[in-house]
């Protein structure tokens, strides 16, 4: 049957036969990558922007691919969302993350939390929050040292299972943050159903600093603010934008204007030098204005 599918699709449609066949590649590549632990959390710091220090990072999946180098995850992840092999990267993402923090304090460096990326297809066959506490406690870290992103469109398919496990995950005593909120088109009724415990603003809200969108942005944070969340905008890449979030109120930031995702390496040898961080609880993060 599969051969006179692909026969078939050849027949009429030769780029498709080309897509399926680099998808067949792409996946038996991951396997792979897995068994040869090429999958690796690089890490983002996030930063105060008032100080510079660094109060926080993302773990952001890499393959290291002996012939391809460094691949982001933009050539894997959305095909893994789409056939369930993105559980098993992200638990091994999720791992790798819980064993740098508890080498890290092994080695009496402080850590600072690190949020990993939790997909929708993760809740399809895995109970994240057991997943998740699982893995805190085989490697002896404190939770609050792990703290979990779920996208607003995953919330936004309105599943149940998605709700449910971010739901289990702050009753853990896990951070959750919404990640890119406000990309969507019903951010705001989101807020109404959904408990996290900090927005993390999207990109594209820097896209201008003109008037309007600065206004637009000041009333994404006092929102968030009256709602007691804590906010942290992504994407930061100039000055420009630094200004226009110190000047909404905005204190918390990460992107490329102050880090880059490093390798796991560079980001302790950073942590060690210990003066450029800064340790604040979840409510300081609100408080910060
Ligand atoms: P995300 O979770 O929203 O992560 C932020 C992305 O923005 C990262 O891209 C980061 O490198 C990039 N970024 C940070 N600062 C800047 C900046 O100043 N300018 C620009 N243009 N980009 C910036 P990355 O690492 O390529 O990851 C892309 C997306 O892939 C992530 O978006 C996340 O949705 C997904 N992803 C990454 N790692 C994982 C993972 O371990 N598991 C899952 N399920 N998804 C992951
Ligand atoms: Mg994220
Ligand atoms: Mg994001
Ligand atoms: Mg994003």
């Amino acid at each position: 049957v599969k051969e006179s599918y692909f026969g078939r699709v050849a027949e009429y449609e030769p780029g498709l036969r080309d897509a399926l066949v680099e998808e067949r590649a792409l996946l038996d590549g991951i396997e792979v990558a897995l068994d040869e632990d090429q999958i690796e959390p690089f890490f983002q710091p996030k930063c105060n922007i008032r100080t510079g220090k660094i109060v926080g990072a993302e773990a952001l999946a890499r393959w290291r691919h002996p012939e391809r180098g460094i691949v982001p995850p933009a050539e894997f992840v959305p095909l893994l969302e789409r056939n369930g092999f993105i559980r098993a990267l992200d638990v091994r993402v999720w791992e790798r993350t819980a064993a740098w923090i508890a080498q890290l304090v092994a080695q009496g460096i402080e850590p600072v939390p690190v949020s990993v990326n939790v997909s929708r297809a993760d809740v399809d066959g895995m109970d994240v929050c057991a997943t998740l506490t699982g893995i805190v406690e085989r490697y002896g870290i404190d939770r609050s040292l792990m703290e979990v992103e779920i996208t607003e469109s995953a919330y936004a398919d309105r599943r149940d299972s998605i709700i449910e496990a971010s739901d289990e995950l702050m009753a853990e005593g896990f951070v959750v943050l919404m990640d890119d909120f406000g990309s969507g088109y019903s951010s705001l009724n989101m807020l109404r159903d959904i408990n996290v415990n900090v927005l993390k603003i999207d990109m594209r809200f820097l896209d201008r600093t003109d008037r309007r969108s600065r206004d637009i942005m000041e009333s994404v944070v006092h929102m968030a603010r009256w709602l007691g969340l804590p906010v942290i905008a992504e994407g930061v890449e100039t000055d420009e934008q630094v200004r226009f979030l110190l000047d909404v109120g905005c204190v918390f930031a990460q992107g490329f204007r102050f880090y880059r995702p490093m390798d796991a390496a560079s980001f302790a040898a950073l942590l060690a030098e210990g003066d450029n961080v800064e340790r604040v609880t979840l409510s300081e993060r609100f408080d910060a204005e």
